[in-house]
């Protein structure tokens, strides 16, 4: 078993399950080269991991918790370390979604579903594993916001909050060949979404390959 299971698998320690979900996020490849992150919500505060650091090696004591706008309630050791660039974004999907987790990835699959995709939806139905977004089935098509990237990921959160106002079923918002912000009511469902967002945005891509 990966020592990391028994952390998600008891998930009382959120400080801990943050840094075990960006290992896996590291894994993955969502979190190449010190981007992309995880934030979690407990009530009132957030924790965050600091901006431009190596996501995979995170310890629970660099952890920033912030409260619900943004201000710093602990920091780390390190008086160099500020809050990850993607904090504003991740506070939206608290406050207009009451999200419990957030996840930013830089998914390949997730950038290349924006690169073949023109205007600023991602549509896609007839597929079993849409059933896993809260609130759809498969008659359903899943559509999901596109951003238009910016240079600094800060800068993107306006243009979020907007988006996430104008698709209430969204549990998603896609950045052009950047990445996907993606949430779910806790850090489980944020997990699952983000894991079968993928899988779509994979079997999108395959789709178009096919298709040419
Ligand atoms: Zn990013």
């Amino acid at each position: 078993m990966d020592p990391g299971d028994a952390i998600l698998r008891d998930g009382r320690d959120l400080r801990a399950v943050v840094c075990e979900l960006c290992r896996r996020l590291h894994r993955a490849g969502w979190a190449s080269g010190t981007g992309g992150g995880i934030s979690i919500r407990d009530g009132d505060r957030a924790y965050v991991a600091p901006s431009g650091v190596h996501k995979e090696l995170i310890a629970p004591e660099d952890l920033f918790a912030i409260d619900l706008e943004g201000r710093v309630l602990e920091r780390p050791i390190d008086p160099a370390l500020t809050t990850s660039a993607c904090t504003s974004l991740f506070l939206h999907a608290y406050r207009l979604r009451d999200a419990g987790a957030v996840i930013h990835s830089h998914s390949i699959h997730a950038m290349l579903a924006t690169a073949i995709t023109t205007g600023s939806e991602f549509r896609i139905s007839r597929l079993e594993m849409i059933k896993g977004i809260a609130g759809h089935g498969w008659s359903d098509e899943l559509v999901v916001p596109i951003l238009e990237n910016v240079a600094h990921e800060r800068d993107l959160a306006p243009a979020l909050a907007d988006a996430i106002r104008a698709y209430p079923a969204t549990h998603a918002v896609l950045v052009r060949r950047h990445g996907v912000y993606v949430w779910g009511r806790d850090w489980r469902a944020a997990k699952a979404h983000a894991e079968v967002y993928d899988y779509v945005f994979q079997a999108a891509v395959e789709l178009h390959r096919l298709s040419r």
